[in-house]
């Protein structure tokens, strides 16, 4: 994964980067006899302050789950970014350039900015379609779960139509290309070479946004007492990495910067934790 950006680069951001500064942003170090020590944030349990950052050796540990690495790799499984995010991150704090990306590298990225495109439409679009006509019978739902217009307008929440195509047709009409919707999950084809359909109909979307708060992911809930699975998710894709991903994790943070802490469940119940659908 590093191998388009300079070794030599890497190397000189990690010198230049103040670990204990950055990961004391997100965890709250006390110094103890040249270490600062604090609860481990990458497992749960206990109160014991088994996470250890030495700004000497450059890295972090926790002697309870062995996490461990660098400033690097704490923001990586942290914020749950990819290298470059991080690296991106990391030089922008340190006043750096980043280095030109390799044709390939830069390829890549740019599919991705393509696949959030993607995502931020169909938000739009959904959202749009629970404003009109067809979206009478979902707003009337959400009323009768008593969500306040601004807590519909927060989590972004939208409607997915009952027709076939609609998500796809609106998405080709943008000039998006097929193969960039169905890399999104957002639609899907029947067979080899068949047609092209939207994986989302009759549902309420909410949209599920990473670190950033770039959108990766749907959920939707079904409209109809007859749907196959009441929730529904996009599938996993090269935005959306289910292991990585916690809903509303982005809003949750800023919010945690001035609260001491987050209450959070890891069931399989945690969309509707926050959204009660
Ligand atoms: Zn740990």
């Amino acid at each position: 994964m590093s191998k388009s950006i300079p070794r030599e680069f890497i190397d000189k951001l990690i010198e230049m980067s103040d670990i204990v500064g950055i990961i004391g942003t997100y965890v709250d170090l006390r110094q103890s006899s040249g270490q600062y020590r604090s609860k481990c944030p990458f497992h749960d349990g206990d109160n014991v302050t088994t996470f250890s950052v030495s700004p000497q050796k450059g890295i972090y540990h926790c002697f309870k789950c062995n996490e461990g690495g660098n400033v690097i790799s704490f923001l990586m499984k942290y914020l749950s970014l990819d290298f470059i995010e991080a690296v991106e991150i990391l030089a922008k704090e340190a006043g750096l350039q980043m280095p030109e990306q390799d044709p390939l590298a830069k390829e890549k990225s740019n599919y991705r900015d393509e696949l959030f495109k993607v995502m931020e439409l169909s938000v739009r679009f959904y959202q749009r379609s629970l404003n009109s006509a067809q979206g009478l019978k979902a707003r009337e739902y959400i009323d009768s779960r008593k969500l306040s217009s601004s807590i519909v307008n927060e989590f972004e929440l939208g409607f997915a139509s009952n027709n076939r195509t609609d998500l796809f047709d609106y998405l080709r009409g943008k000039e998006i290309p097929e193969q960039h919707i169905i890399d999104t999950g957002m639609c899907l084809r029947s067979d080899e070479g068949g047609a092209v359909y939207d994986r989302f109909r009759d549902r309420i979307m909410y949209p599920i946004r990473d670190s950033k708060g770039r959108y990766i992911a749907f959920g939707g809930r079904a409209m109809s007492q007859n749907a196959r699975a009441k929730y529904l998710n996009s599938p996993e894709t090269k935005l959306f990495d289910k292991g990585r991903s916690l809903y509303n994790f982005g809003s949750a943070r800023s919010a945690l910067s001035n609260q001491s802490c987050l209450l959070y469940t890891s069931d399989a119940a945690d969309e509707r934790s926050s959204v009660d659908l």
